[in-house]
C-alpha cells in the first residue's frame, strides 16, 4: 500500500438554504451558518440555533443554494 494522498475536498463553508419549519411546514430561506438563531415566522419555533460556532439546523433542509 502506497503513502495516503491528502485531498482537500473544497467544501464551501457556508450556504444559502431553503428549510421548512417541522412544526407548522413553512418554508424559509436561511443562511446555515448564520450567527444569529434563526425562528419561523410563523409559529416561532427555533429553526436555526446558533451555538457560537456552527449553526445547528432544526429545520427540515428541502433545498440548498450554493
Ligand atoms: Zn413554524
Amino acid at each position: 500500500m502506497g503513502k495516503r494522498e491528502h485531498i482537500l475536498v473544497p467544501k464551501p463553508r457556508s450556504a444559502f438554504m431553503l428549510v421548512r419549519c417541522s412544526n407548522c411546514n413553512a418554508e424559509r430561506v436561511v443562511y446555515s451558518h448564520s450567527s444569529m438563531s434563526i425562528r419561523c415566522r410563523q409559529c416561532n419555533a427555533l429553526l436555526v440555533e446558533n451555538t457560537g460556532g456552527k449553526a445547528v439546523i432544526h429545520a427540515v433542509e428541502v433545498n440548498r443554494f450554493v
